[in-house]
């Protein structure tokens, strides 16, 4: 008993997924760093990146690569977002890599490394016009590249990458790679040696790379979203993708029917705000059939991010811990006590795989690590 809300990780659909992707960009000269952050960072899924050829486990939540470590993840870890001073000797204990982007954390880690006798590759960051992280001058990039070079004894510079498609939905077109590798190359110049590293993004820097434009440098992408969710619908709707040929069944959610019952579609009564503050429309479409789900957005956010895998059923609404499904259409007779289905994006996988109260159903795992 006490088993839902439940969300099932299908271990061996997740490996599906990571082996295409990893295949994809290993056919174009490119190491996979295996991105763990919307399954908080589970073990297990850090395992099966392992298992599946990535070369680094990367997350950008300390806490996350922390339990990677002590639960006996053996690849590289790699700190992606840029680090806090507060958790850089963490940072120093727990990854071998990072993404950096001041010249004050730079330094300070140093300080920090020659201090715990530890090294630690760093990969400086380039703001390509999405207006998160990076350097956004060349010029100060080359700079701090070369400080790092020729000043720093055990902070060592492993490479330049970007970060496309978040903030400023930039996409990472042929062009930004391009400008990516001048940038590498001019630093590069400045420090008269190769860069071993140059990361080109995250899931949405495949587009380049399906379409065989991906110049031949560029050799890491930090990759999650794809692997975990499936056919991202940026890639395939925003973009026409149809070769994202990926499982979109690696995570999905059951919940369980705690009432059945025909009730009118429109509120009766003298309209105010819902749970969350908001007005929302109604639409009048008479009496209808619908059950109500022991789950809520306390769990996994916002019901667009749900998928009813039971046919002929629309999530109409939900509170903090209900959630409404309009079900009259539905030909299977629903009663109290059953447990109904969804598919998930992105950000209901996050949620519902750090909530408290959504138990973990693992399928599939693979086994050799404390977990
Ligand atoms: C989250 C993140 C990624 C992975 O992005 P996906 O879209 O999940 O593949 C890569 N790099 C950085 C810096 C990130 O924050």
């Amino acid at each position: 008993m006490g088993k839902y809300p439940q969300i099932t990780v299908n271990h061996e659909a997740l490996r599906s997924n990571m082996k295409q992707v990893i295949s994809w960009c290993r056919d174009e000269g490119i190491d996979v760093a295996g991105v763990i952050k919307a399954s908080t960072g589970m073990a297990s899924v850090a395992l099966d990146y392992e298992y599946c050829g990535a070369k680094w486990i990367a997350s950008s939540r300390m806490e996350q690569l922390q339990r990677a470590k002590a639960d006996g993840i053996k690849l590289p870890l790699m700190m992606i977002r840029v680090p806090m001073l507060s958790e850089l000797s963490e940072m120093l204990e727990i990854c071998d890599y990072s993404l950096q982007s001041e010249f004050a954390t730079l330094k300070a880690l140093e300080e920090e490394a020659v201090k715990a006798d530890k090294k630690h590759n760093v990969i400086l960051m380039a703001d390509l016009g999405d207006l998160r992280e990076g350097f956004f001058e060349l010029e100060e990039l080359v700079d701090v590249a070369k400080y790092v070079e020729d000043r720093f004894d055990f902070v060592h510079l492993a490479g330049i990458g970007t970060n496309l498609g978040c903030y400023g939905s930039v996409m990472p077109t042929k062009e930004k790679m391009e400008q990516l590798v001048a940038y590498a190359e001019a630093v590069e110049d400045a420090i008269g040696r190769k860069l071993e590293i140059i990361s080109g993004g995250a899931t949405s820097s495949l587009m380049p790379l399906f379409d065989k434009e991906m110049p031949e440098r560029v050799n890491m992408l930090r990759i999650g979203a794809i692997s975990l969710v499936g056919p991202q619908e940026d890639l395939r709707t925003s973009y026409g993708r149809k070769e994202v040929d990926v499982l979109d069944e690696a995570f999905t959610l059951e919940a369980e029917v705690i009432e059945v019952k025909t009730k009118a579609s429109h509120p009766i009564g003298k309209l105010g705000v819902d749970a969350f503050g908001q007005k929302p429309n109604y639409k009048d479409r008479g009496m209808r059939r619908r059950a109500l789900l022991a789950v809520g957005r306390a769990d996994f956010g916002d019901i667009d991010d749900l998928v009813p895998q039971l046919v002929g059923a629309e999530v109409i609404g939900a509170s903090g811990d209900h959630t409404i499904l309009d079900i009259e259409d539905c030909k299977d007779v629903i009663k109290v006590g059953d447990v109904v289905q969804f598919k998930l994006k992105y950000s209901a996988i996050m949620r519902l795989t750090s909530s408290e109260n959504v138990k973990i159903n693992e399928v599939d795992r693979l086994y050799g690590i404390k977990l």
